[in-house]
């Protein structure tokens, strides 16, 4: 996510915090000077900071949970509205996705019940409405937080934790894409009633409204063009037409290409028709920009290109347009020679073609 910097690796997994964190601490900070002076102040700090830590741990509950079905972790950014875990993919088995979505409020559990433990008998079940008051304990005010975290991750708003556990369970019944479907509908009437409470004076829901709303769109779009891409192989939708370069090609020459074809990416081959990369429109662009006509495609290209073979599943190749900067996968034959690739666009020619014929 832009806009964001690196806080801390733990164990393989980047915290990163977005700057508008910091506006949201020195607001807090703001308001609570305005009503208390310095030392609310820095009250009110402490706690949006371990609130924070809260949500964070929440967060790796998902992490670790989804590292025990091999899915990769790269990172969780903390955002005002919360914190986001990037996964690279969801578990396809209902009871691992049911596990993983149900990590992140459980962490909260356990916080809560070890501040109820600390809180020993001077915990009264009213303590949580002191959420809204500044001042009464830390450890009161924490177990708030925790509480409202597990019982508003639990509404069944796809794709928060409840909505995905509410998918899961779907999915026993209903094929992936119908269960998601109905999970994502059901979001967003969450959605809507969220935006119609955060007009009535809080914006930090009416912002999750809106992020909902539309994750749940991407969602089921998401599904459904996957679910389309099982029925095909990587072969039945890959560019074979296509004008390749070579690694000595100039980026002024590059650039006739691109406006003599239709192209925005350009595969470098070499004579043995071994793929090397790919020269990317925006590569080009920027490298004519920094007036480096002359050089060759072999300074600029872009390396870091998957392949699959024509034969796998159309599916492996859209998971890896899905992951991919360039938003493209370099397809090969049998034997390993470059003979075609697929970009973002193929793919959604292919989804156009499929519900054309299947209304
Ligand atoms: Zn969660």
């Amino acid at each position: 996510m832009s806009w964001s910097f690196k806080l801390l690796t733990v164990s393989g997994t980047v915290l990163r915090v977005h700057f508008t964190f910091f506006l949201l601490m020195i607001w807090i900070a703001a308001v609570n000077w305005n009503q208390g002076g310095p030392v609310a102040a820095l009250n009110g700090v402490i706690l949006v900071v371990l609130v924070f830590a809260c949500v964070v741990l929440h967060e790796f509950g998902h992490v670790f949970a989804a590292r025990r079905y091999g899915i990769k972790t790269p990172d969780i950014t903390l955002l005002p509205i919360g914190g986001l875990a990037r996964l690279e993919r969801m578990p396809e088995r209902p009871l691992h996705e049911l596990i993983v979505a149900a990590a992140g409020p459980a962490v909260n559990v356990v916080i809560a019940a070890l501040l109820i433990i600390l809180l020993g008998t001077r915990f009264q079940p009213s303590d949580i409405s002191l959420i809204e008051t500044i001042g009464g304990s830390l450890a009161g005010q924490l177990l708030a937080v925790n509480i409202m975290l597990v019982v508003f991750n639990l509404i069944p708003a796809f794709p928060m934790d409840g909505g995905r556990m509410f998918r899961a369970v779907l999915s026993t019944r209903l094929d992936r894409p119908t269960a998601t479907r109905v999970a994502a509908r059901t979001g967003q009437f969450f959605a809507v009633v969220f935006g119609i409470v955060g007009l009535m004076g809080n914006p930090f829901l009416l912002l999750i409204a809106v992020f909902l709303f539309f994750a749940a769109e991407a969602e089921t779009n998401f599904e459904t063009r996957r679910s389309i891409a099982r029925r095909y192989r990587a072969r039945d939708a890959m560019i074979t037409h296509f004008d390749a370069v070579a690694p000595d090609t100039t980026a002024d020459d590059i650039a006739k290409a691109l406006l003599l074809t239709t192209q925005q990416e350009f595969p470098v081959v070499t004579g043995t028709e071994k793929l090397l990369g790919f020269v990317t429109r925006r590569r080009l662009i920027e490298t004519i920009q920094a007036e480096k006509g002359d050089a060759t495609a072999m300074d600029f290209m872009e390396s870091d290109f998957a392949s699959v073979s024509e034969d796998s599943p159309f599916e492996r190749a859209f998971t890896e347009i899905s992951k991919s900067r360039m938003r493209l996968v370099a397809i090969t034959a049998a034997d390993g020679r470059f003979i075609g690739y697929i970009n973002s666009e193929n793919v959604a020619e292919l989804m156009m073609l499929d519900h054309a014929r299947s209304p």
